[in-house]
């Protein structure tokens, strides 16, 4: 190290305990005595704390993981569809889950405002010279001949007023001391099913995501309360939602649900470790992917996603080449029970699915499939009994349209997890930076995406946000300054809200997100009070939410170079590639 080079502390996980981190809202810290009176609470007391390794133990983790919160009567306390990265432990009190949706107008959600034709239209000429210009906060005296405004914080706590008028024609469950919500969608990244209310003045203990998952990894009896809740709660909807067992009855679908099992493969934290592993070579990369299911073995159930992305895959000369890929709600597996049941058959799993970053599944066992699923399944939902070869047929469709290189290219690099990916053929851009400008000219002058990105063919995946499936973007948001809006699941960012600390921006896998200096409208960066350092704001494309024509990079392109591309859709892709 050079004599001159300064050296610093790493960060560490724990630097900055829950009860410090938020930005909205003043919490008291958490003390030794504080988490002794939580660990002699029921679900915690029954956990063996030896379980636990010493650097993650269960003290450490509600001590840094934990926080307690007090709630006055009609707080809300999560609001459906927003994605939450905690859970709820009643302390005292009660939560009160509302099953049935409140407005938005209640729940204080604000859509975006759509601009009219004629403000889009005049905004070109309204459009700062400047970059970045906000008008945040006043203006402060004792900077007057420096160089700096200065924002003040919102507070952005909601409360229902009148609750008990606003809910009375709602089903709803009230929570007592002791009981856990929150869980699932901290737990799997999906938004919160239910709006919860503080039913009296509440205390709550919010545990976040990472010690949550600790948790449920060093105390089995915590997962198993956990999987207890998600099969009471919610197992029997997802699976009714869910075309093979949509001819059950309520008594066979609640057998099928009793004998599921949940498994999880891959890492979470995917992103973490995804800059590192995208400099490996693909067959390294496919070999280390967890498999959940493997060519050749009997197949012993079927495997249902639940959340996150699976690749399906087949031997190939001497190795293994990616067929398609698998989310949220798909199926793996059901073609060759089926098949079997049928013609009495023992045809072998034709594919392998593994975890590409993570995956959480459901599996059904064959037995249950067999007695309780196939017997009364419409025919029109059976696949048709045909020699072997069959079987690679569900997939293969898209996987005959798609180009093998390409297919490896957007699973290698988890582009599959894009609702609204930004695909431009570069056979047809003739650089003319009309996309760019167009985005400019919506977003005051401050285009929210770099035409630059990663090419296979001459297929470019631009840099711009691709407004996840799996927003991992999320995790983190001290404030929740990003956000799904509720109607279009958008991934969207709260100017007002955002407090510059970058998170989002380290944590989204595809550089999407740029951090920004806010300026005034005569140019002057703002600067914290506090630190005297500039504000900085995260920015990205939010899909030109306040337009009503949509995305204004796609409209733009005179020469049909540009798509916004949801992967979910293979078939769809596949027909775009094709007809280029
Ligand atoms: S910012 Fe990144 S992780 Fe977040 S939705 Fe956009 S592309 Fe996905
Ligand atoms: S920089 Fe990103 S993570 Fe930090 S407050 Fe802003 S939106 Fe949230």
């Amino acid at each position: 190290m050079p004599e001159e080079a300064q050296s610093i502390k790493r960060p560490q996980r724990w630097d900055v305990p829950f009860w410090n981190e938020s930005a909205e809202f003043e919490i008291a810290p958490m003390t030794e005595e504080e988490v002794d009176r939580l660990l002699q609470i029921p679900l915690f007391r029954q956990m063996d704390p030896t379980r636990f390794p010493k650097n993650t133990s269960l003290r450490d983790i509600l001590l840094n993981d934990g926080r307690v919160r007090k709630f006055r009567k009609g707080d809300i306390i999560v609001r459906q569809g927003d994605y939450g990265n905690s859970a709820f432990i009643v302390l005292s009190g009660t939560a009160r889950v509302v099953l049935d949706k409140l407005s938005d107008r209640v729940t204080g959600r604000q859509e975006p405002v759509r601009k009219s034709a004629f403000s889009a239209f005049a905004q070109w000429w309204q459009n700062p010279k400047l970059p970045e210009v906000r008008h945040l906060g006043v203006k402060s005296p004792e900077r007057e001949a420096g160089h700096t405004d200065i924002i003040a914080r919102t507070d952005p706590a909601v409360f229902v007023q009148d609750m008990n008028v606003i809910i009375k024609d709602k089903r709803t469950v009230d929570l007592p001391a002791g009981e856990l919500f929150g869980e699932i969608a901290a737990l799997s990244r999906t938004a919160r099913t239910t709006t919860v209310i503080a039913g009296a003045e509440s205390e709550m203990l919010e545990i976040r995501w990472q010690g949550l998952r600790e948790i449920r990894l060093h105390a089995p009896e915590f997962k198993d309360y956990v999987d207890r809740l998600y099969r009471d709660h919610s197992l029997k909807n997802h699976l009714r939602e869910t075309p093979m067992f949509s001819h059950l009855n309520d008594e066979t679908l609640a057998r099928v649900a009793a004998v599921t099992e949940f498994l999880t493969f891959g890492k979470f934290e995917w992103y973490a470790t995804f800059t590192k592993i995208r400099e490996t070579t693909a067959p390294d990369r496919i070999q280390k992917e967890p498999v959940v299911a493997q060519e050749g073995h009997y197949p012993n159930g079927v495997y249902l996603i639940r959340s996150g992305f699976a690749r399906l895959s087949e031997t190939f000369n001497n190795g293994e080449r990616t067929v398609s890929y698998l989310g949220r709600g798909q199926i793996f597996g059901f073609e060759e029970v089926a098949l079997n049941w049928m013609k009495k058959s023992d045809l072998p799993f034709q594919r392998t699915l593994r975890a590409v970053g993570y995956v959480d599944v459901l599996f059904v066992p064959t037995p249950v499939i067999e007695q309780h699923v196939l017997p009364g399944m419409p025919e029109s939902e059976l696949p048709k009994p045909q020699p072997v070869s069959i079987d690679k047929r569900s997939q293969r469709r898209s996987h005959d349209k798609i180009p093998p290189e390409m297919m490896e290219f957007i699973v290698e690099r988890r582009f599959i997890n894009g609702t609204a990916t930004m695909i431009i053929d570069m056979d047809r851009c003739t650089r003319c930076d009309d996309c760019v400008r167009a985005c400019a000219a919506t977003h005051n002058n401050n285009p929210r995406f770099l035409r630059h990105g990663p090419i296979e063919d001459h297929f470019m995946i631009a840099n711009a946000c691709m407004h996840c499936q799996d927003p991992v973007c999320m995790i983190g948001c001290p404030t929740g300054a990003i956000h799904r809006d509720s109607t279009h699941g958008r991934v969207v960012i709260n100017d007002l809200t955002c407090i510059g600390c970058a998170t989002c921006a380290n944590s989204c896998p595809y550089d999407n997100i740029q951090m920004v200096t806010a300026r005034s409208t005569d140019g002057r960066p703002y600067y914290d009070q506090a630190t005297n350092q500039p504000i900085q704001k995260a920015a990205k494309c939010d899909l030109c939410s306040t337009q009503i024509t949509g995305p204004a990079c796609a409209n733009a392109c005179p020469h049909d170079a540009l798509v916004r591309m949801d992967m979910r859709n293979v078939d769809k892709l596949a027909d775009w590639l094709k007809q280029r």
